[in-house]
């Protein structure tokens, strides 16, 4: 399929967004390159891309049939996403269900320790101050939202996290942790953008433990593309994977 795409309106670590022709709709380019502590290990895994935009698209489309508003629209082929234009807001907001990566290394938790209700964290998505871990006053001291932001954003990431745990044990995975990002529509509605992968989530097979994210590129192991593809393929209902002639 032929995608239009016009200027490149921001260019992330792992994805490119550009305007369409329609002023309040963008295409969003999922690449290859994968990258892990700040940006400094870096690399380019063929397919990355195409498996993460599946499984976002998947997930979004799971949280809107649950009554969560997202910034997906379609995705007219692999690789490529149609979203509303959002302003997103700086804020990495991070839900945990099981203890795990810089929490241990932060805080005297047991790894495994699982918490009910779940943590909800926000850090600023600021490279330049390394994306520092906020809290209430610093944020509305920022202008970064206020409190009826915050208590919008707090509320649909519960509920987001309801929804994709249960949807994910149901697959036989489990959701220890997830970062995500919200935006303003045109008419200052927030809604979740960016993405839902397993570049921005934790994923462990229930049975086996093992790791089905980019745990496994941090730390330098091998197998990372399988696992992507891995979660693709557990998620994905039979209708996608005949839609995109998926051979897993
Ligand atoms: N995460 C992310 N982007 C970041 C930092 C974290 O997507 O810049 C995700 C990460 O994949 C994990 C969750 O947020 O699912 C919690 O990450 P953590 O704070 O444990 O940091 P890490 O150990 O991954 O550095």
């Amino acid at each position: 399929m032929n995608i239009n795409k016009g200027n490149l309106l921001y260019k992330g670590k792992a994805k490119d967004v550009y305007q369409t022709e329609h002023p309040k709709r963008v295409m969003v380019k999922f690449r290859d390159d994968i990258t892990a502590g700040d940006g400094e290990k870096k690399e380019i895994m063929g397919m990355k891309g195409y498996y993460n935009s599946l499984i976002s698209a998947k997930l979004f489309k799971t949280l809107e049939d649950a009554g969560i508003k997202t910034q997906y629209i379609d995705l007219p082929e692999p690789g490529h996403m149609l979203a509303h234009k959002l302003d997103m807001i700086p804020l990495e907001v991070i839900t945990r269900n099981i203890a795990a990566g810089s929490l241990l290394r932060r805080f005297p938790f047991q790894e495994g320790q699982t918490f009910d209700p779940p943590i909800i964290q926000m850090d600023f998505k600021n490279d330049e101050y390394h994306d520092p871990m906020l809290n209430k006053d610093i944020i509305l001291a920022l202008g970064l939202a206020n409190n009826e932001d915050l208590r919008i954003i707090r509320e649909t990431t519960l509920k987001i996290n309801q929804v994709l745990k249960s949807f994910l044990e149901s697959r036989g995975i489990l959701f220890p942790d997830f970062k995500i990002e919200y935006g303003r529509d045109y008419e200052g509605n927030i809604v979740l953008g960016d993405e839902i992968s397993p570049d921005t989530c934790r994923f462990w097979d229930r049975e086996t433990k093992d790791v089905l994210d980019k745990d496994l590129f941090r730390k330098g192991e091998s197998g990372v593309i399988e696992a992507y593809k891995k979660v693709a393929n557990i998620i994905l209902d039979e209708k996608d994977k005949k839609r995109w002639n998926l051979d897993f």
